[in-house]
């Protein structure tokens, strides 16, 4: 199985239930089993090539292990982001979901279509704050530096910010669910 790593993000709507739609979705794919889930981050929306408007964007990251090849995996990110309302004609705009292959284990594509590693990630707070969280010994295929050498040397200034509180989850691995269980009266 291969380790792949997926950022999304969302600035559209109910953000926090798109985001748990897409882990949902995520962790349901065949072949594949997920692995872990960041915290959510509030993040300030950035201009590099798009048009996402005012609004601010929760993201996070998913790892996955899985069988599915690059491509199709880019394809069901793809078939999931038009499933949660993605505007197919103006996807540079605001958008319910964005989902971005960042790493598949140590591949290295450069095609049309699909780049791995996401050409922007070792640019991007918004997706290294989250891989960090995740696996920061990991090492860029290309660049060759871990996930926390890359953050720790980011210039970027955009405003990155884990979301306080987060959601209620049943994903183990985000921190809100770690707390044993008499810590929430209601469970
Ligand atoms: P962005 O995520 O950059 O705001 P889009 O989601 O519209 O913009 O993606 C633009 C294009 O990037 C997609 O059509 C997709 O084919 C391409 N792409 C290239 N590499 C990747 C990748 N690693 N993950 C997701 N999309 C990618
Ligand atoms: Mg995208």
């Amino acid at each position: 199985m291969a380790t792949s790593f997926i950022g999304f993000g969302s600035n559209l709507g109910n953000r926090i239930d798109f985001c748990d739609r897409a882990v949902t979705l995520l962790g349901l794919l065949p072949h594949s089993r997920l692995e872990a889930v960041s915290s959510l981050y509030e993040t300030e929306p950035l201009e590099d090539g798009a048009a996402p408007g005012p609004s601010w964007f929760l993201n996070g990251v998913v790892q996955i292990e899985t069988n599915i090849a690059p491509k199709s995996l880019l394809e069901i990110c793809r078939e999931i982001e038009r499933a949660l309302g993605r505007d197919p004609d103006n996807r540079k705009g605001p958008r319910t979901l964005d989902l971005d292959i960042l790493l598949y284990d140590d591949c290295i594509l450069r095609e049309s279509a699909l780049t791995v590693p996401h050409p922007r990630l070792h640019q991007r707070r918004f997706v290294l704050a989250p891989l960090v969280e995740l696996d920061p010994g990991r090492r860029h295929p290309v660049l060759g530096q871990s996930l926390q050498e890359l953050l720790s040397q980011l210039t970027d200034p955009s405003v990155v910010r884990l979301l306080d509180p987060q959601p209620n989850s049943r994903y183990g691995s985000r921190p809100s669910c770690s707390a044993p269980p008499t810590a929430d009266p209601h469970t």
